[in-house]
């Protein structure tokens, strides 16, 4: 087999460490790339294939661009991963589905088990039934910074008693009229 050009290092070549797998790994950027079916295997493994602390990291450099199919299929396909504050992209190649993974990328999904959502990512609802639930978790711990965990979770108790309750509009009056005009302490 030839030597794959890497889809971020001009020059650089992906060569397949000793470990028996098929990751294929440059050694300049501590990229991987892998097959889709040989991600997957891996992914439901566990299996930490990039341990962070091996390669020098230029992985925010590498991520912000996105590379070509070292097969030879053209432009990936870039696909969001919002992890906490710091969202990063991965890559894969439309025809082949090959997945390149910058460096610290697959250990970053590992370590917040995301691997086996990896085919997700380029799942546009299940994106988006994510980005909601990601905020929505947002929104609560901004209320429960704000009001307190008990306060929090007494809300969320009320208002999963009176989810489809028949009277639920007349609740909601009920508690809006009861906080209204009384100052509250800021
Ligand atoms: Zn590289
Ligand atoms: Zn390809």
């Amino acid at each position: 087999m030839t030597a794959l050009p890497c889809p971020k290092c001009e020059g650089a070549t992906l060569r397949e460490p000793s470990s028996g797998t098929q990751v294929l790994r440059c050694y300049e950027c501590g990229g991987m790339w892998l097959a889709a079916d040989e991600a997957k295997a891996l992914a439901l493994d566990g299996t930490i294939i990039d341990p962070a602390s091996m390669l020098p990291t230029k992985a925010k450099a590498s991520d912000a661009r996105t590379g070509f199919c070292p097969k030879g299929h053209g432009l990936m396909i870039r696909a969001r991963v919002e992890i906490e504050e710091d969202p990063f992209y991965l890559e894969q190649c439309p025809h082949c589905v090959g997945i390149w993974f910058d460096h610290g990328e697959w250990h970053r999904l590992a370590s917040s088990r995301l691997l086996e959502h990896l085919s997700d990512f380029w799942n546009p609802a299940w994106q988006r039934r994510r980005r909601a639930e990601l905020s929505e978790a947002r929104h609560k711990r901004k209320l429960a910074d704000a009001l307190g965990e008990a306060l929090v979770q007494s809300l969320d108790e009320v208002a999963e008693k009176i989810t489809g309750h028949p009277l639920r509009n007349e609740v909601l009056a009920y508690l809006s009229g009861k906080s209204e005009g009384r100052p509250r302490p800021k």
